[in-house]
């Protein structure tokens, strides 16, 4: 006799195999995973437990589990991720946005005076871009970015949320030789290059090395980025840096080491952690 794939027997297979495959939280994933296979949010699904699946939404569905066991991140396979209270969109090719973030929008939130020119270094996906341009309505918003794919998405996700950013493709500072900012951000790849390897399969295997990798220390970004902020910020502007772990006496100490910023800061996530590092240009 042919089995009956119900829709909550598929859902508690799901969870075995996920979990097998060492995902955590399987049991949520595995109903985010049906949920975008079948086009039904998780109140369509609960209220669907016993229909039976047809043999075309099966395949869709294997589909997106394959991908999920292979421990591509959940991000990638429904094309989103919440940040800043805001969805955006996510694909391979730029970082996933983290919620430990959000605390330099925050900080950078408060400290953006009216009509403040930005600059985020690294845009990325445009999270912190495009949270920036929502909560301040009057700012000037530019983003940079080296790569192509980053520079797409983050307009779209500009767009979806009816915001304007001025993209533009380069490292660093090199497209602004002659602007000033008022605020610059940053999220730089921040992990030492020998940690890559011990990072979870999701991102080490699948999130871009080049928003990861921040050289033998991690702080490779923050030499270029502290004394290169100098001739870009107006006097009174802010300079705010995310972090990694451990990192916040070196980076406060390069701060120092220019003698051109005080009212240095460092502000922690929510997990406790010192997160941002920021000084304000003398
Ligand atoms: N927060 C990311 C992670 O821990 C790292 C992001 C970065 O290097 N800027 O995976």
């Amino acid at each position: 006799m042919k089995e009956t794939w119900t829709i909550l027997k598929v859902l508690n297979w799901t969870k075995g195999y996920l979990t097998e495959k060492g995902v955590e939280n399987a049991r949520l994933e595995s109903e985010w995973l049906l949920s975008a296979a079948l086009g039904l949010d998780r109140v369509g699904l609960y209220v669907n437990f016993d229909r039976p699946l047809t043999a075309p939404e099966l395949a869709g569905i294997r589909t997106l589990v394959a991908r999920r066991a292979r421990r591509e991140p959940l991000q990638y396979i429904l094309g989103s991720q919440e940040f800043y209270g805001l969805e955006f969109e996510v694909a391979p090719g730029v970082l996933i946005p983290r919620h430990d973030t959000e605390v330099l929008v925050r900080e950078a939130v408060n400290r953006a005076g009216k009509g403040a020119e930005i600059l985020d270094i690294g845009v990325g996906s445009g999270c912190i871009a495009v949270a920036l341009a929502t909560a301040l309505p009057d700012a000037v918003v530019c983003g940079v970015d080296p790569s192509p794919e980053a520079l797409v998405l983050a307009e779209r996700n500009a767009q979806r949320h009816g915001v304007s950013l001025s993209l533009f493709r380069g490292s660093l500072f090199e497209p602004f030789q002659a602007r000033e900012f008022d605020l610059i951000v940053s999220n730089p790849p921040y992990i030492p290059t020998p940690d890559l390897a011990g990072l979870q399969p999701e991102v080490r295997d699948y999130e871009p090395r080049g928003a990861l990798d921040g050289g033998a220390d991690g702080l490779d970004f923050y030499r270029l980025i502290i004394p290169g902020s100098l001739s870009r910020l107006r006097a009174g502007g802010w300079l705010l840096l995310e972090m990694g772990i451990g990192q916040a006496g070196d980076l406060q100490a390069m701060f120092q080491a220019t003698g051109s910023f005080g009212e240095l800061f460092t502000a922690r996530d929510p997990g406790g952690i010192d997160r941002v590092v920021g000084g304000r240009r003398l």
